[in-house]
C-alpha cells in the first residue's frame, strides 16, 4: 500500500486471481504463483453504511459507507467509500482506489466514485 501499489497473488499455471492469498490455487491446485499490480478500480458489489464507528479512529466520519468491491481483475475485496454525507452509493456504481495515507507508516487503500 505505501507504494501505492494493488498487488494480488496469481496463480502461475492457470492464471487465476486469488484473493486472499493461498498456498494452493482452489481452481487448479497448482502451489505456484506470483504477485501481480492490478489496477484499483472496481464497481460497488454491496454496501452499508456504518452508524457506529468500527475504530475510534474513525468516530468522526461517521456515518460511512463500506462496501465489497469487484475488482476488474476479478476478486471482491472490502473498503471504505468516500462519498459526500447526502449521497447514496449505489450497487454497480463503478470506483477507483485511493491511497490515503493514515501516518508514516500506514496507507489505506479507500474507494471514490469514478466520473
Ligand atoms: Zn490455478
Amino acid at each position: 500500500m505505501r507504494e501505492r501499489r494493488l498487488s494480488l497473488q496469481q496463480c502461475s499455471q492457470c492464471s487465476y486471481t486469488r484473493f486472499p492469498a493461498s498456498e494452493l490455487c482452489p481452481e487448479c491446485w497448482s502451489r505456484n504463483a506470483v504477485w501481480c499490480d492490478v489496477e484499483p478500480t472496481g464497481t460497488i458489489w454491496s454496501y452499508t453504511v456504518y452508524e457506529r464507528a468500527l475504530h475510534p479512529e474513525l468516530k468522526d466520519a461517521v456515518p460511512y459507507t463500506v462496501a465489497f468491491i469487484e475488482l476488474a481483475a476479478g476478486p471482491v475485496i472490502p473498503g471504505r467509500i468516500l462519498c459526500d454525507e447526502d449521497s447514496t452509493p449505489t450497487i454497480g456504481d463503478r470506483v477507483t482506489g485511493l491511497f490515503t495515507d493514515i501516518d508514516e507508516e500506514f496507507t489505506m487503500l479507500e474507494w471514490a466514485p469514478r466520473q
